[in-house]
This record gives structure tokens, sequence and C-alpha cells, in this order.
């Protein structure tokens, strides 16, 4: 078996780390061209010792001279700045690219991935949400291939007729069922939602995440995020999206027939499973995941998401009603109030109330290239500060 060409951007984070997991198990099968990182310069080095990629990509000088004098004469050349993650996507040898990078920084790369006609593991859902029909244009321009990581949409994909091509209606699909753990304040007393702490909101019950992913979890933005990515992915109208509470994550997501069928993906809350998914797409490979005993994982609940616990949910269903760029500003405004918050410099509630702020102001706004959203997305993320710096505790 020719072995399967990988770069894994974002290799330093949750997602990274979970991919080299599973790629480790099957070394015959992948092999590391390109590996990024952030701040975490240690890490990034150990990973480059042990995958030995021929390249491996820093964002600045300084990050990149300590991570070569921490490889030191080993086979991997170390590039660095926003260009090189370009390059490292669009490399010939390449054959899947893993969009695992956080936020708004991912956007360009994974654009150059869709652009050089790669198949994209996409992990960053700020891309779709920041700039769905750009992308999506971009993935069917350069003859790409989306697959998607995020558990929900790896099993609204997995649930799909085979060979779905973006109409729900000739396919019989009524609807898509998001699950939605509720995160660690499901059942917390609204009044006391004002005292939240960071540490609080990042001590997710059944995921390990990186923080602001966490914390979107815990406001359920992170839903409200997935159902925009949805809307993208699957060509489904916000009507024909529902999000539906179920606090044990076994059942990742749901896809009703027109004949009453409903269709759903299982497993262990365990990002290696949808990662081996669609690293071995369309085949099936071992994830390092547990077997599911189902005996043992006992009753699985469901409940309707209380929109007055969660209004970010709300605001998400809300930005996609219209044909604007509201969920570009939505996804600005909350990266910097989740920032503020991380830094304890805002309370928890402000968070949904400097997305409603931005909102607001710049909710109507229509793009027409990506130089109008990147332009949107600025605009958006000076309004969300300038509500911050007048909100700060
Ligand atoms: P992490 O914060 O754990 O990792 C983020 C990665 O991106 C790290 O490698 C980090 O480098 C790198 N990075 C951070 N900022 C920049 C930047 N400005 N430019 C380039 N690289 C940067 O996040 P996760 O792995 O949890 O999430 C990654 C993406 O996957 C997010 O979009 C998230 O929404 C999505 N996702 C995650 C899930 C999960 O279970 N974790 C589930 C579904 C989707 P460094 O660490 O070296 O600083
Ligand atoms: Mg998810």
């Amino acid at each position: 078996m020719t072995p399967h060409n990988l770069t894994i951007l974002g290799a330093t984070g949750t997602i990274g780390v979970n991919t080299l997991d599973v790629v480790a198990r099957h070394p015959e099968r992948f092999r590391v061209v390109a590996l990024t990182g952030f701040n975490q310069v240690d890490k990034l080095a150990e990973q480059c010792r042990q995958f030995q990629p021929r390249y491996a990509v820093v964002p600045d000088a300084a990050r990149a001279t300590a991570l070569q004098a921490l490889l030191g004469n080993s086979p991997t050349e170390v590039l660095h700045g926003e260009a090189a993650l370009e390059q490292v996507v669009a490399l010939p040898e390449v054959d899947s690219v893993m969009a695992a990078i956080v936020g708004a920084a991912g956007l360009k790369p994974a654009l150059a991935a869709a652009k050089a006609g790669k198949r994209i593991l996409l992990a960053n859902k700020e891309t779709l949400v920041m700039a769905g029909r750009f992308f999506m244009q971009a993935v069917h321009d350069g003859g790409a291939t989306l697959l998607p990581i995020d558990s929900e949409h790896n099993a609204v994909f997995q649930s799909m007729p085979a060979g779905y091509d973006g109409d729900l209606a000739k396919h019989g699909v009524r609807r898509i069922l998001l699950t939605a753990s509720g995160g660690p304040f499901r059942t917390r007393a609204v009044e006391t939602l004002a005292a939240v702490t960071p540490e609080e909101a990042v001590a997710h019950p059944n995921w390990v995440m990186g923080k602001k992913i966490s914390v979107d979890s815990a406001t359920m933005m992170n839903k409200g995020l997935e159902v925009i990515e949805a809307h993208w992915l699957f060509n489904a109208k916000p009507e024909q999206i529902e999000v539906v509470i179920h606090p044990q994550s076994i059942i990742h997501s749901m896809v009703e027939y027109l004949d009453g069928s409903v269709l759903a993906q299982l497993s262990h809350p365990d990002m290696r499973t949808p990662i081996a998914h669609a690293l071995a797409y369309p085949e099936r490979m071992a994830a390092g995941v547990p077997w599911l005993d189902l005996a043992k994982t006992g009753t699985l609940t469901f409940e309707t998401p209380d929109i007055r616990r969660f209004p970010c949910l709300q605001l998400a269903f809300d930005a996609l009603q219209t044909d604007t760029t509201a969920p570009t500003v939505l996804n600005a405004a909350n990266e910097e109030a989740v920032a503020a918050f991380l830094d304890h410099r805002i309370a928890y509630l402000t968070i949904p109330a400097t997305l409603d702020a931005a909102m607001q102001r710049l909710g109507s706004a229509r793009a027409d290239s990506l130089d109008d959203l990147v332009a949107i997305d600025q605009e958006a993320r000076a309004v969300a500060r300038q509500y911050i710096a007048g909100h700060t505790r």
C-alpha cells in the first residue's frame, strides 16, 4: 500500500495530538509531510522527532530559531509565517490536510487546501462559520473533498445516504438532529450563571478539548457554530436542523428520514473515532477507542435546550436566518469575548451580551468577496473589544 501523505495544521492542539495518536497506530498507512504549531514549540519538536515530517511550521522567526535549536540536525525543514501554512497544505505530495488550527486563523490555510484540491479533514468549524459560502465554492472549484471531523457532523455524514450530494429532499431526509451534551452548566441554577469562572467553564463533563471550544460548549455557542457548520456542509436550512440535548454524549448526531427512520452514530466521546473515520474513508480502521458496552452505558436521555440558559444558541439560529454576514460577525465577536473571559476581564454573561451588541451593530452587513468578509470580521472584533472595554470587571 502506498502511504497516504498528511499535513496536520494545529498538530500541537487537542485534535492534532489525537490525529497523531491514530496515525501512530497505522505506520504503514500514513506518512506525515508537515506539522504546524504556534506557541508550543517543545511539543512540536517532540512530534517532529517521532514522526520525522519534511516540514514544521511555527508563526515567527524567533520560534523558528527555537525549534531549529531543539531539532539539531534533523531532516525536518523549519518554516515560519502564515504563507508557510498555505505552502505546506498545497505541496503536490500531500494527499490529505487535517485542518485543526483553532479560530479564524484556520481559514486561509483551509482555503489554500481547498484550492489545491486536497482531501480536507475539517475540524476548524470557524472556517465554515466565517466564510461558508466562499469556502464551499473553493472546495467545489478546486475539486477538493471535504470530510467533517467535528463529532456531530462526522456522525451526520456517516448517517447520510452514500453519495449524498447536497439535496436533502432528493435523498428523503427530513431533518438533521444535532446532539449537544449541554456542557457543565446544564443543570446549574440560571441565577448563579453570572458567577461562573473560567475554570468552571472549561471543565467539560464528557470531552477533553482546547480552552476556547470548552467555553463555547459551556455557553452552547459551540452548538450554535455547529448549526451554521451543518448548514454549509449538508446544505440544510435552519428549520431543517434541530438541536437536542443528550448529556451522555454517546449518540453524536442523527439524520431523520421521511419514512420516520432516524439513523444515528454512536461511540465513546473520543475524537479519535471521527478522526480515524475520516483518515481511512471510505475504509475503516482501528482508532484505539474502547468498544462501546451499551449495557454498561445504561440510560440515554434527551432534552430540549433552554434558550434562557443558552442565549448564544438562539443567536446562531438568528444569524442563519438572513443572507448576511451575521455568522462572521457572531464568530469574530465570540472569539474576542471568550478570550476576554478566559483572561478574567469580563464576566461569563458578558459573552452573550457582547455577541448581541456586535450583531445589533453589524448583523445586516453583506459581503461580495472574501476581502469584504475579512474586513467585517475585523470590524466585528473592534465592536466587540469596545463593548468588552465598557464592561470589564
Ligand atoms: P487547541 O487549542 O487544543 O489547538 C489549537 C491548535 O492551533 C494548536 O496546535 C495551536 O498551536 C494552533 N494555533 C493556535 N493559534 C494559532 C494561530 N493563530 N495560527 C496558527 N496556529 C494556531 O484546539 P482544539 O484542538 O481543541 O481545536 C482545534 C479546532 O478543532 C477548533 O476549530 C475546534 O473548534 C475544532 N474542534 C475541536 C474538537 C475537540 O474535541 N477538541 C471537536 C470538534 C472541533 P499551539 O498549541 O502550539 O499554540
Ligand atoms: Mg462538536
